[in-house]
């Protein structure tokens, strides 16, 4: 069984040191336990955030095997729920193979694609689509802003507010990825954060002010989506992933200030609270996905020895779309 241990907290930005590289032999299930054999490893941003702690869930601790979301197929099963070739959600890890609770994973749908079924059709789809439509509540003619918009949940977030009858901005690291939001996903404009007129081009890409910001980064493009938001806007806290890296914090002079005169609405959210309604807006995604209203953008690496590097990249804004590791 090979895997990829979390060897050590890395001060600052990550490298492939805070990796090591060891194979075990084959977990064996025990009682209510079923073993599970890793198809897809989603790399988040989160991974990184989950290394220094106090998120919403359990710190990674020096000698785990490196904690992440998997997308598995059932190999052997203790239990009558799951059964050899189940396709199942479950925290399985970097690594080939895990014994997992039955009551740790999550049956998934064989009629879609692994791809799909890692990205769209699960957290990055589920987290675009409630943090938009529940805590967004965009209304047709509104003017939606993304960060991370060429990322996994921003090129989702995009499309839907366009289907939501949107105007739709997004803010994106360097010109090319803001080039090819406008011509290949269908957004109104993109800004450059990294342009050193960024402030001016967000100003006229929104002459209008914006309605509703869905926040993936916080920093500088919180900023300056605080200065453009408008009277009763809201803004959706889905993640601050230019602090996960850096270890910056700090929150903008601003905040308190404009959220009061504009009297906006700053609420944040984690998709494991809309675990309930995840069937609905699965099949709500799906529809889209199949009707061609919405496509999945992914950038899938193959390989587990390729997931430090790949992570790496993805803190680095090296990737478009959905970022995930197809381990077998
Ligand atoms: P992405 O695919 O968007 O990858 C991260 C992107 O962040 C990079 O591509 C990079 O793009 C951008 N980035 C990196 N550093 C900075 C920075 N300093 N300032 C601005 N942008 C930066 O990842 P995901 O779509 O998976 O995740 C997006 C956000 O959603 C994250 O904050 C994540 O934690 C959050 N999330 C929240 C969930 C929830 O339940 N609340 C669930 C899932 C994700 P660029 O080139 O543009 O810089």
């Amino acid at each position: 069984n090979r895997q990829w241990i979390f060897a050590n907290t890395p001060q600052g930005a990550l490298t492939e040191a805070t990796f090591r590289w060891q194979e075990t032999p084959m977990p064996q299930p025990g009682d209510g336990e079923v073993l599970v054999r890793t198809r897809m490893l989603s790399l988040d941003p989160a991974n990184r955030a989950w290394m220094n702690g106090a998120t919403y869930r359990e710190q990674v601790l020096p000698g785990d095997v490196m904690h992440g979301f998997t997308l598995g197929e059932v190999v052997a099963s203790n239990v009558p729920d799951f059964a050899p070739g189940d396709l199942v959600d479950s925290m399985g890890g970097w690594q080939d193979y895990a014994a997992l609770p039955a009551a740790a994973l999550v049956k998934r749908n064989r009629r879609h694609t692994p791809e799909l079924l890692i990205g769209v059709l699960g957290v990055t789809g589920l987290t675009a689509y409630h943090g938009l439509f529940d805590i967004g509540e965009p209304r047709p003619g509104d003017v939606v802003l993304v960060s991370a918009a060429a990322g996994a949940v921003g090129t989702i977030v995009g499309q839907l507010a366009r289907l939501a009858g949107c105007r739709v901005v997004g803010i994106a690291g360097g010109q090319a990825k803001c080039d090819w939001l406008v011509r290949e996903l269908g957004f109104d404009a993109a800004v450059d954060y990294k342009a050193a007129d960024f402030h001016k081009q967000l100003r006229v890409a929104t002459p209008n002010g914006v309605d509703v910001y869905f926040d993936n980064v916080g920093g500088v493009c919180l900023d300056a989506a605080l200065l453009a938001m408008n009277l009763g806007g809201r803004i959706v806290c889905c993640g601050a992933v230019s602090q996960y890296d850096t270890g910056a914090t700090g929150g903008s002079p601003l905040l308190p200030g404009v959220v009061v005169t504009k009297r906006l609405r700053m609420q944040g959210f984690i998709v494991l609270d809309y675990a309930a309604q995840q069937d609905q807006a699965e099949a709500r995604l799906a529809g889209w996905i199949e009707s061609g209203a919405v496509r999945s953008i992914l950038d899938i690496v193959d390989g587990l020895e390729n997931a430090p590097a790949s992570l790496i990249r993805l803190l680095a804004g090296g990737n478009l779309g959905k970022m995930a590791i197809r381990v077998s």
